[in-house]
């Protein structure tokens, strides 16, 4: 079986993390969330996270260099070899073109990028109601995270419509049980 390499995209709060997941433990990928793998260095105040805190805490992009060079080293690790749900990456075009890259030199491509739809007032209420105690649920970096997820899918979906069929588009705005069911599916047909 050759590795399957999914992209979850979608604005702050539309679940893809919970989605990502839970199927990726159903279907036995790997999750590879860049938000959490920053916050994993931050919290072991790396010099990756030192480098990466300004921007995180403003709610900024961390610079393409630093994120694409933290994916590289992630996807060099065996157990990537079942296949990959990229969570919260590409977000600028430089590291869509990056993640060709880098799956070309797997010997391997891009599956299935997976759109979760979600107004952003819903997504705006859902931060406003996270429990999580992440630094950036704060109301002022809620809303330029909001604000730069336009830009972000601006930048990255594009470069994906270009491919006849590669995005599929699944309602965010459901229970997490009923998006459940979609993403499994999709999923599940990408698999090979
Ligand atoms: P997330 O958990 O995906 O919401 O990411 C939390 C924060 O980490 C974002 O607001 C960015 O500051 C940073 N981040 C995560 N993924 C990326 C990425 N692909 N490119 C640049 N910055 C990122």
């Amino acid at each position: 079986m050759t590795p399957t390499f999914v992209v979850f995209f979608g604005p702050p709060g539309c679940g893809k993390g919970t989605q990502a997941k839970r199927v990726a433990a159903e279907l036995g990928l790997v999750q590879v969330s860049t938000g959490e793998l920053f916050r994993k260095h931050l919290s072991e105040k790396t010099p990756l996270g030192q480098q990466a805190q300004g921007y995180i805490s403003k709610g900024a992009l961390v610079p393409d260099e630093i994120t694409i060079g933290m994916v590289r080293e992630r996807l060099s690790q065996p157990d990537v070899q079942t296949g990959v749900i990229f969570d919260g990456f590409p977000r600028t075009a430089a590291q869509a073109k990056a993640l060709d890259d880098l799956l070309h030199e797997l010997g391997s491509k891009l599956d299935l990028v997976v759109d979760f739809a979600l107004p952003t007032s819903v997504s705006r209420q859902r931060l406003l109601g996270r429990q999580e105690g992440r630094a950036d649920d704060r109301p002022e970096v809620i809303e330029k995270r909001l604000n730069l997820h336009a830009q972000v899918e601006e930048s990255v979906m594009p470069y994906y419509r270009q491919r006849e069929g590669l995005i599929k588009s699944v309602d965010a705005n459901r229970s997490i049980d009923a998006i459940y069911q979609d993403v499994r599916d999709l999923l599940k047909a990408a698999l090979h």
